[in-house]
């Protein structure tokens, strides 16, 4: 039985208790657009399993954080971007803004960006 947290936002995602525009999902990840997208494509990937933050992977979490990777590539060629670039971002904690405690990556793409992002 994959951990899952009764009120976390993101795992009532996974569990379908709360709508959301979904682009793919296997049995260890969740891809879905986010509510508020920052770039003309904007896909959140997530892991099935609840995990707050990257600081706090084990290595119990292996398989789950390598198929966030994995996911990201096969999401980008979904939406259309895996030719001209995205970025894949994990805000982790209080100076990066971290606001769900469940891991996600921002796949964020479809425009041109600049660099160092902040
Ligand atoms: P963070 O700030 O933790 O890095 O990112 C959380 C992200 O979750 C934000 O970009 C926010 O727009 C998105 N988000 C928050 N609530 C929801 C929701 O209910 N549905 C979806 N699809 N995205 C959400």
């Amino acid at each position: 039985m994959i951990h899952q947290e009764p009120d976390c936002l993101f795992c009532r995602i996974v569990r379908g208790e709360i709508p959301a525009s979904i682009v793919y999902r296997n049995d260890h990840v969740v891809a879905f657009r986010d509510i508020t997208p920052i770039t003309p494509q904007h896909v959140l990937i997530i892991p099935v399993r609840h995990i707050a933050s990257l600081s706090d992977l084990t290595p119990e979490d292996e398989a789950a954080a390598g198929q966030i990777l994995l996911a990201a590539g096969i999401v980008a060629e979904i939406i259309g971007i895996r030719e001209s670039g995205y970025r894949l971002v994990f805000n982790t904690g209080k100076d990066a803004l971290q606001s769900v405690f469940h891991i996600h990556g921002h796949l964020i793409g479809g425009n041109q960006m600049g660099w160092p992002p902040f």
